[in-house]
């Protein structure tokens, strides 16, 4: 494994933990890192609220790379409840593919980190409904 996934790993395990915000909100449960095409790393976490006002925490990541200025996503990397295994769920691949049409299918995305297994965005999503 390269020390880019270790150091998105690192950034994401940082801000990793659940916590009450309030009666209706938890928060950090899961934790990502997006690794933008400049090189930087941005983080976010899972928001839970009893209406579904919450967001996965790869897109909260994905959204703070946005909110500071770039949308080409050359990596994610999550943190699941108890450090297992996870792909991103469907609407956080509808994300990335309609932010990056035509060049998404490189994304690469960090399956297993116990194992070092990374796909690419195309072998996770590959008949969607934009190419
Ligand atoms: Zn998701």
């Amino acid at each position: 494994m390269d020390q880019t996934w270790i150091d998105m790993y690192n950034a994401a395990k940082a801000v990793l933990g659940g916590r009450t915000i309030s009666e209706y909100v938890t928060a950090g449960e899961v934790s990502a890192a997006v690794r933008s095409k400049s090189g930087r790393i941005y983080v976010g976490v899972c928001i839970d609220t009893c209406s579904t006002l919450g967001i996965c925490a790869e897109r909260n990541a994905i959204f703070n790379m946005i909110t500071n200025g770039e949308n080409e996503i050359d990596r994610v990397l999550c943190i699941p409840p108890n450090e297992g295994k996870g792909a991103p769920c469907g609407a956080c691949r509808e994300l990335m593919v309609q932010l990056m049409p035509g060049k998404y299918k490189d994304i690469e995305i960090m399956i297993d980190y116990s194992k070092g297994k990374a796909m690419k965005l195309g072998e996770l999503t590959p008949e969607w409904w934009i190419d």
